[in-house]
């Protein structure tokens, strides 16, 4: 019989594009520079995330797969103020339940000499082994959800479609990691490896674009800086009226939405690639309905074309919810309506003042 372990691990791993995220942030969080991922037949048969982190320490190896082990979390207060992706320690002990898995991995410390775990699906360490390895971790997901028939027959029903979101995060992580190489590929049973994209050690997210969508973006991308103050307070008349309940949301009022657009118009015949990205606090997530704001402005200057966006909402944690969703991609802003008013404003006149 199926143990609850199993059941209950649909929480954080639910498809291809989730066990991606949480191995790529996982390693992110370890401070990784370079950061390879291989999927092999789109994922189906293999996802497997190389970096060149610090390692996982041999004190936590019992530990590290167990479910609520994290090491990113030292007390509740931390929540509001996580800079770490990780704090649930729940996506190792999920992937244990859910493929056939193990870890390769090696410390500075430790010179040439990596250990290889192996888990039970409980999570419980079932041995490990000594492998040759250079500094960093690889995770190797064989064969995700093996064990339920159900969900493995969807996956293999909607690869092709799995893939090609797993693909669009993949960009995301790599345009905005400013100074970590990411590398993807993908090995068909039958064909040759393909690299998808890599990128390098840039020190800007515009090389990073550049790297992962092409050179022709050097030529339409323009800048996005734009800083929206929703209080409605700016005027001294209403300072004395306020509270401790007003001043602390006054704070959540005001937005930077930095990053790159296409110029609405520019040389006859050329396309933009219609690609969109998302971040607030430089986390990657879906914003629906922050795209279709700027969808609707960018339109109004140019029909025919749809705009190439890289949006970092920089905002107050005050300012949203990251926890309404289980793997933390919706994000809830707290006052949706006035900022998408203040976007619009602020980019409309930006593409009024640029000639394009
Ligand atoms: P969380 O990221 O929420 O802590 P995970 O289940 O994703 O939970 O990971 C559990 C723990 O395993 C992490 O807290 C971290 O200590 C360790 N770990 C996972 N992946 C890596 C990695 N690539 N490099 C170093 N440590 C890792
Ligand atoms: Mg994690």
């Amino acid at each position: 019989g199926r143990s609850v372990h199993q059941i209950q691990s649909g929480q954080v791993i639910v498809d291809l594009n989730s066990v991606v995220k949480e191995l790529v942030e996982n390693s992110l969080d370890a401070g990784a520079t370079s950061i390879e991922v291989r999927l092999k037949n789109q994922g189906l048969d293999s996802i497997e995330v190389q970096d060149n982190g610090k390692g996982i320490p041999p004190e936590d190896f019992e530990t590290v797969a167990l479910k609520h082990h994290t090491s990113k979390l030292s007390s509740y207060e931390d929540l509001t103020s996580l800079d770490t992706f990780g704090f649930r320690g729940e996506a190792l002990s999920s992937l244990c339940a859910l493929s056939k898995f193990h870890i390769l991995t090696a410390r500075a410390e430790d010179g040439a000499v990596g250990k290889k775990l192996d888990f039970e699906v409980s999570g419980k360490l079932k041995s490990t082994g000594v492998s040759a390895a250079q500094r960093g971790t690889t995770v190797t997901v064989d064969e995700l959800f093996h064990n339920l028939p159900v969900r493995r027959k969807e996956l293999e029903k909607n690869i092709k479609r799995e893939y090609g979101k797993a693909l669009s995060l993949l960009n995301a992580y790599a345009c905005i990691s400013v100074g970590v190489r990411f590398t993807v590929s993908n090995h068909m049973p039958k064909g040759k490896k393909v690299v998808a994209f890599s990128t390098k050690s840039n020190t800007t997210t515009k090389e990073n674009i550049v790297n992962v969508f092409g050179a022709k973006m050097l030529l339409s991308l323009m800048k996005l800086d734009l800083h929206l103050d929703m209080s409605p307070s700016n005027g001294p008349s209403t300072q004395g009226a306020r509270n401790w309940a007003t001043q602390a949301t006054d704070r959540s009022m005001e937005v930077e939405v930095q990053g790159h657009i296409s110029r609405p118009v520019f040389g006859e015949g050329r396309q933009a690639p219609d690609r969109q990205m998302f971040f607030v606090n430089s986390r990657p997530c879906q914003l629906p309905q922050v795209s279709k704001a700027i969808n609707e402005v960018y339109k109004s200057f140019n029909v025919s074309q749809s705009a190439f966006i890289f949006a970092n909402l920089i905002m107050d944690t005050h300012a949203y919810d990251v926890n309404v969703s289980p793997d933390k991609r919706t994000i809830m802003l707290h006052d949706q309506t006035a900022l998408l008013e203040s976007l619009k404003a602020a980019l409309t006149e930006m593409f009024d003042r640029t000639d394009h």
